[in-house]
């Protein structure tokens, strides 16, 4: 069973996923996460992130690893824990450009495709629903109003004791949901066949009891 949560820049995603996935005892895969630990490796590298056919070598060069904790999902490349490295305002600012190269997602939708074969998940991202896993069993669209997203995205740089302006993070908000959004290769948008919810007056939890219940009902109906 596979459930997907696509949406834009700070709709809460992350959060509601690995709820969702906590209740149903499933695996939670966060693939911004592999874009995000890519831009910073190349950054590390010394790669530009204009180089399409340099971060698809380093991709490929290069795993990724994912797991998760209470607290989210942890990262670590050859070792190394970048959890809190790919989640700063250099990392967002390349992140979008990096993932726009066909030859970078080719790579890494190939690696999340192995990953989700192999049991239940919840995946989280942009293009989840709509290309790298179109069969689901159940397809989310979680959105939120742009003010609402950017203050949610606000309080998470604080507590990462980053300090950035509203009008800032408005800003990096919208940027990024409109590289996501224009690019040619697989795109956000509303996947097929998706449910479409809006987060802006909801809080996570109840977001996310109201999927599980899709995903029980799915299975009873299933059954
Ligand atoms: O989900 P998060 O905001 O961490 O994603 C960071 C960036 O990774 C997005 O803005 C987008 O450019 C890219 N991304 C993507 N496809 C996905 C997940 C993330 O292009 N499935």
């Amino acid at each position: 069973m596979i459930v997907t949560i696509d949406g834009p820049a700070g709709a809460g995603k992350s959060l509601v996923a690995r709820l969702v996935a906590r209740r149903l005892r499933v695996g939670h895969l966060d693939t911004g996460a592999m874009y995000r630990a890519l831009t910073w490796l190349a950054a590390d590298r010394g790669v530009l992130p204009g180089d399409g056919p340099g971060l698809a070598a380093l991709a490929r060069s290069t795993p990724i690893e994912l797991s998760t904790s209470p607290q989210g999902s942890l990262v670590h490349i050859g070792g190394r824990d970048v959890t809190e490295e790919i989640r700063t305002p250099a990392v967002s600012q390349r992140v979008s450009e990096v993932a726009a190269h066909p030859a970078v997602r080719a790579v890494l939708v190939a690696e999340q495709q192995r990953l989700l074969a192999s049991g239940d998940w919840v995946a989280e991202g942009r293009d989840v629903g709509s290309s790298v896993c179109p069969d689901a069993s159940l397809k989310i669209y979680l959105t939120a109003s742009e003010r609402e997203r950017a203050r949610r995205r606000r309080g998470d740089l604080a507590f990462r004791g980053v300090r950035q302006g509203e009008q800032e993070v408005l800003e990096e908000v919208r940027r990024r949901d409109r590289l996501d959004s224009e690019r040619a290769e697989s795109p956000l948008r509303v996947p097929d066949g998706a449910v479409v919810i809006d987060s802006s007056s909801r809080g996570a939890e109840a977001v996310a009891e109201r999927i599980a219940g899709m995903v029980e009902r799915t299975a009873d109906a299933a059954s």
